[in-house]
C-alpha cells in the first residue's frame, strides 16, 4: 500500500466504491443519522447507499481493564 510518490503526483488509494452495487459514481454530503447527528458519509449516486466515511470503533475502552460484554449499548459520544 506504500507507494512511494516519486512519480511527481499524490496516489490516494481510499477510492469510494459503493458497497452494494460497486459502483465508483460517489459523492459525499452531510447525513443526519438515527441518532440525529450529522456526519459527513458517501453517497452511492448509481443505488443511493450511504455509508460513513470511517468507522468508528471502541476498542479502546474495552482494553482499558473493563471487559464488557458482546453488546454495547452506551453511546460513542463526546467528540465533538
Ligand atoms: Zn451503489
Amino acid at each position: 500500500m506504500a507507494i512511494p510518490a516519486s512519480s511527481g503526483f499524490r496516489v490516494i488509494y481510499h477510492a469510494p466504491i459503493c458497497p452494494t452495487c460497486g459502483s465508483s459514481n460517489i459523492t459525499t454530503d452531510d447525513i443526519e443519522t438515527t441518532d440525529g447527528l450529522t456526519e459527513e458519509a458517501f453517497i452511492c449516486l448509481a443505488c443511493g447507499e450511504t455509508w460513513p466515511l470511517a468507522c468508528v470503533t471502541d476498542w479502546d475502552t474495552q482494553a482499558g481493564g473493563h471487559r464488557a460484554p458482546s453488546s454495547i449499548s452506551a453511546p460513542a459520544g463526546g467528540t465533538s
